[in-house]
């Protein structure tokens, strides 16, 4: 599509368009373009593709924007959490406790990382991690636990710190997608040794390809992150590759983040605070449509508040009885929606060598039968989501289209 289009052109061209896609990032982009324009030339004009200062930019305006020590770039969010691991010292063998409702990269970023993950269940009315869940799945290979914060809000730290801090465990946070969501004015992935951000085009802070980030506020973890990305060296010499203090991490890899990545990402994040004001002004709007319809079981506004929580709604997820088929009735009327997560981890083929059956961690199943998103972005319009909510309420309350 033309970047150039007029707004009155673009206009005709929705009104034509009833398709509502689950994600969009062509609009945000036109809206950006010429502020995108302009620092990725910066990066053409000055040569450096690579190593280039657009990256360390980035890192120090996240630090800024998060309040963290460190931000170390990498390329993607998955190797963010790899690397996170390896730098906080994950031995051979050891036993990293992950929720099993979560992406899959949560735990397979554990087997990369040389460790095992150990699934325990998400809280009864949450998407959390259950701390109850945590201290049952403790054995004495335990090493550390990572709760995932998903959605909309942050996993119960409080009670996964207590747990953690009774029996020795290291707090990892998978935050990939809990930019801008802070407890006590603490930003997510560093309220425990250290967390991650992912900027996969559909996260609330997208790239325009892969990319994702470390946070920490240990230093030595930043370093030997930082050392891990670049092949484990620490300058530009090809003349020595020191690995890394840590006998077990001894070898580095190639995890940088590119410089045009970090000048889409630099452009996007000035303008980060007025996009999760628009996904917060968009979900309470479906809010007010969709709770208390027939079968609809929960809707992020109807979390309980936590006291010192900002929240940060990055994907508009219901539960819903009859999933499936209001998926179905949705796709056919031309909506995109995404089931996150239709498989819960301790069951999927690639972890069957861990002995799950059905059953073993309830809730998490139940979520991955019933949990369903919705289309939100920064530039969905408030007509977008009425024509969702209209068609979601036929469905559910029998009316025929
Ligand atoms: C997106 C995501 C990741 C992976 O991030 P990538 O940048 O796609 O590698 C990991 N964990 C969770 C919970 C995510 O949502």
């Amino acid at each position: 599509m033309n970047p150039v289009l007029s707004s009155s052109a673009r206009e005709k061209q929705s009104e034509n368009n009833s398709e509502i896609p689950f994600f969009d990032q062509s609009d945000t982009f036109r809206r950006l373009w010429p502020e995108i324009r302009e620092n990725c030339g910066r990066v053409l004009d000055d040569g450096k593709f690579s190593h280039g200062s657009m990256v360390e930019e980035f890192e120090r305006e996240l630090e800024r924007w998060t309040g963290a020590r460190h931000v170390v770039g990498v390329n993607s969010g998955t190797d963010a959490l790899v690397l996170l691991l390896r730098a906080a010292g994950l031995r051979p063998g050891d036993e990293v406790i992950v929720p099993a409702y979560t992406f899959v990269a949560t735990a397979t970023a554990v087997v990369h990382a040389g460790g095992v993950p150990v699934f325990a269940d998400i809280e009864p009315h949450g998407h959390g991690i259950d701390p109850r869940s945590v201290e049952r799945a403790i054995t004495e290979r335990t090493r550390a636990v990572m709760p995932v914060h998903l959605f909309d809000r942050l996993a119960d730290m409080e009670g996964v710190g207590e747990v953690a801090r009774a029996h020795g465990l290291t707090v990892l946070e998978d935050s990939a997608e809990a930019i801008g969501m802070r407890s006590d004015g603490r930003h997510a992935g560093l309220l425990g040794a250290g967390g991650v951000l992912s900027f996969f085009p559909a996260k609330t802070l997208g790239a325009v390809g892969d990319a994702g980030a470390l946070l920490t506020d240990d230093d030595a973890i930043a370093e030997t992150a930082r050392m891990i990305r670049h092949h484990g060296r620490s300058g530009r010499t090809l003349a020595d590759f020191p690995g890394i203090s840590n006998p077990t991490v001894v070898t580095g890899c190639n995890s940088k983040m590119d410089d045009l990545q970090a000048a889409v990402l630099l452009t996007k994040l000035a303008h980060l605070d007025a996009d999760i004001e628009r996904r917060a002004e968009l979900s309470r709007r479906y809010d007010e449509r969709l709770r208390g319809l027939p079968g609809v079981r929960a809707v992020p506004g109807g979390a309980p508040r936590i006291p010192g929580q900002e929240r940060v709604i990055y994907v508009h997820l219901i539960e819903v009885d009859g999933r499936d088929a209001l998926a179905a009735h949705l796709a056919a009327a031309g909506i995109g929606t995404e089931v996150y997560y239709p498989r819960p981890l301790h069951l999927q083929p690639c972890f069957s060598h861990l002995g799950h059956r059905p059953g073993d961690l309830p809730r998490a199943e139940e979520v991955c039968r019933s949990a369903l998103a919705l289309p939100l972005h920064a530039d969905l319009t408030d007509a977008q989501v009425d024509r969702v909510c209209d068609e979601i309420e036929r469905f559910l309350t029998g009316g025929t289209r």
